[in-house]
């Protein structure tokens, strides 16, 4: 998505040799154009897939999650991070390691929110090591719902994510795929949906 790719080109910062930050427009601050943009490209790939809920995980999945939700007028529902005292119903519950904080932590969907009548797409912000996507399918799989697809708004191809999900055979999309930091320069492979 070239809009996107711009964006990352002149305002994301790479930070040591595998990180990249885009706090003004994705991750903090958020552009909701940029976001309703990214929604509607998501939702075309998979308008044909008979999608019935968007799941992501909180924080960063929820502005273009719920960008794609929309466009697919569908529900989105995002794994919460920490069990909460309002959250009492019978939970769907993993693992996922993350990658920016390098800590585990449980991440919980109310079983009333997925069900095995679910189609479900799955959106991420990133897409490194594939930890929290893996973490998404397992929830999915607890509750049997089917899985069309993973769409990422930023791929890091360099790291191991995207073998891991097409090993599994998952449908995966991401808007931008990053091939190196290369002296601090983000250089591009050609992204899925080009
Ligand atoms: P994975 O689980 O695929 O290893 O990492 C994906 C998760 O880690 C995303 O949900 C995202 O929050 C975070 N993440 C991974 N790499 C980056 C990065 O380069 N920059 C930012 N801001 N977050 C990242």
């Amino acid at each position: 998505m070239k809009l996107l790719e711009e964006r990352i080109k002149a305002d994301g910062k790479v930070l040591g040799k595998d990180i990249l930050k885009v706090d003004s427009f994705l991750t903090h601050q958020v552009d909701f154009s940029l976001m309703k943009a990214i929604g509607q490209r998501l939702a075309d790939v998979y308008a044909d897939k008979n999608i019935t809920k968007v799941v992501t995980i909180e924080a960063s999945g929820i502005a273009p999650a719920l960008y794609t939700a929309e466009a697919l007028n569908v529900p989105m529902v995002f794994a919460k991070k920490a069990k909460n005292l309002t959250m009492n119903d019978e939970l769907l519950t993993t693992e996922v390691f993350s990658f920016t904080k390098q800590l585990t932590s449980t991440v919980s969907i109310s079983k009333k929110f997925i069900s095995e009548n679910d189609n479900i797409l799955i959106i991420d912000d990133f897409l490194a090591n594939g930890q929290a996507a893996l973490g998404l399918l397992e929830l999915m799989a607890q509750a049997k719902a089917e899985v069309a697809g993973i769409g990422i708004v930023i791929e890091k191809s360099f790291q191991t994510g995207r073998q891991l999900l097409q090993d599994k055979g998952i449908s995966l999309t991401s808007l931008a795929r990053i091939a190196s930091f290369e002296d601090g320069a983000v250089q591009f492979a050609s992204a899925d949906d080009s």
